[in-house]
């Protein structure tokens, strides 16, 4: 078992402004050759008060140390439910890198940009492979913006249709950013209580002729396939509504069941999670959109086309909700998606699902014993316990913050919020079982501390460069400045 002594990393530091050296200087130039201009000293100074004095190196080496206290999924596990936080390879980051693609102007005309427009063109035509929409938008810049896009559309077709329908409805077990979406549509949000997996009858008694759409995440937030969905969406379209999922569980999806298949009418896809592009650290991400064909003449501007002329930005479409989002999109991140569609395969894909899910039920049978499992359908690629069950009132905060300590990125926690004190647990297919038995080893070891040293958990993290902060203050009044004393 991995011990809580660190992975030898010094965390102590001075700031620039502590390791200034009076004289010390930051280049070295040769002497010019030519004649010296001296700018009007009037507008020029000779120093700045209170300026680190340093060389190179001592700022290389300094950002460098600081650069490793950073937790990054090429640093360690980092199971974060619900945000898919799979290794990256690094082969995609050299396609994206490629100077085909890194110089190319956004105003670069069709004619001169074609390569650029066909593998546009090719990750529209994969993805609608992979999810079973005909027709797709690459624009979104992340997923809640897919979702924004996607009930626009809705709202756009609902008014085709001379409709005026108002609500949604959302089962409580959604993301945050569905009800959002939602609203920031101009819908009034219906929550479904869904009890673990949404059912055809609890829908039903909410379902009525105001209803645009069911927005649904499938399998869902608890990792639990909706096993109704067939059925539930019949019944939505029977009273004239559309079916909306949330594709960012599609890690536990991809090659074994298509969402248009299942009677989906508009999902989004979270490039950043299920095709591998780095996040979480505030990077770009990308939410493509797929439809099914009546929705097609609504999609945003402008769409990728092709005909025999070559690859084309088709801007000549009436119906169209507009444009969202400048130029293509997230480019880089759809070169990343699509290097990574390429270098997995179909066979890939799918064996990356499987793993997906074999990983989160492996994890669910090493730790159901000591923790909490609320729901016990069957998982699938994330498994989501409780805090019920913890000893000595440690709650599931403390067990994070002590994870830290063992050397883990804490999972997801307390969220969602059907689940008390949710501790909500992803680790994804590119984790090794010894990685994952160390992390339930870690697990298992803190629900005995929780029994022997609750004092401990409580005061977690010890190792930290920062100690546990007051949630709310660490927000409230933060600490930016330094002050000399
Ligand atoms: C991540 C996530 C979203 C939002 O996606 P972003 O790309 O972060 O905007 C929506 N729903 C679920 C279930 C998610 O996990």
């Amino acid at each position: 078992m991995m011990s809580t002594e660190g992975r030898g990393l010094v965390l102590e530091e001075n700031l620039l402004f502590e390791q200034s050296q009076p004289g010390r200087v930051g280049y070295s130039l040769a002497a010019p050759d030519v004649p010296m201009t001296v700018p009007d000293a009037a507008l020029t100074r000779t120093e700045i008060q209170g300026f680190p004095e340093l060389s190179e190196v001592d700022v290389v080496r300094h950002y460098t140390r600081l650069s490793t206290w950073n937790y990054g999924v090429d640093s360690g596990f980092y199971p974060l439910g619900s945000c898919t936080m799979k290794y990256n390879p690094k082969v995609n980051e050299a396609a994206a890198r490629l100077p085909g693609f890194t110089d190319i102007h956004p105003q670069t005309p069709e004619a001169l940009n074609q390569g650029a427009l066909e593998l546009m063109y090719n990750l529209q035509r994969d993805l609608g492979e992979i999810s079973g929409f005909p027709a797709m938008t690459l624009q979104p810049a992340a997923g809640a913006q897919g979702e924004f896009t996607g009930m626009l559309m809705i709202h756009a077709w609902h008014e085709a249709n001379g409709q005026k329908r108002r609500k949604v409805i959302i089962p409580d077990t959604a993301h945050g950013t569905n009800p959002a979406s939602s609203a920031l549509a101009g819908y009034e949000v219906v929550t479904v209580a869904s009890n673990g997996i949404l059912t055809k009858e609890a829908v039903a008694a909410v379902m009525d002729d105001d209803v645009a759409a069911l927005m649904v995440t499938n399998p869902n937030t608890l990792g639990l396939f909706e096993a109704d969905i067939r059925g539930i969406c019949d019944l939505v379209h029977e009273r004239g509504g559309l079916v909306y999922s949330d594709g960012a569980n599609l890690n536990a999806l991809m090659g074994i069941s298509r969402p248009g298949d299942i009677g989906i009418d508009v999902m989004h896809f979270n490039l950043h999670k299920t095709f591998s592009t780095p996040h979480g650290g505030g990077g770009p991400g990308s939410g493509p959109v797929g439809v099914v064909e009546k929705l097609k003449p609504f999609l945003p501007l402008p769409v990728v086309t092709k005909d025999a002329d070559g690859y084309k930005l088709d801007y000549d479409r009436p119906q169209s909700i507009g444009r969202l989002k400048s130029f293509y999109g997230h480019f880089g991140v759809l070169v990343r998606a699509y290097s990574y569609i390429l270098s997995m395969g179909g066979e890939g894909l799918k064996r990356a699902t499987e793993l997906a899910v074999l990983n989160a039920n492996y994890i669910r049978a090493r730790l159901e014993p000591v923790y909490t499992l609320p729901n016990k359908q069957r998982s699938l690629h994330e498994v989501v316990f409780s805090e019920d069950g913890l000893q000595n009132e440690c709650h599931t905060l403390d067990v994070a913050k002590r994870l830290i300590d063992y050397g883990y990125h804490p999972p997801t926690i307390y969220f969602p919020l059907v689940v008390h004190g949710a501790l909500m647990i992803e680790p994804t297919e590119t984790e090794s079982k010894q990685t994952i038995d160390e992390f339930c080893d870690a697990l298992l070891a803190i629900a005995e501390e929780a029994k022997d040293n609750p004092e401990l958990l409580k005061q977690a993290p010890v190792r930290a460069k920062v100690k546990r902060l007051h949630e709310a203050m660490a927000a409230r009044k933060p600490k930016l400045r330094w002050e000399s004393e």
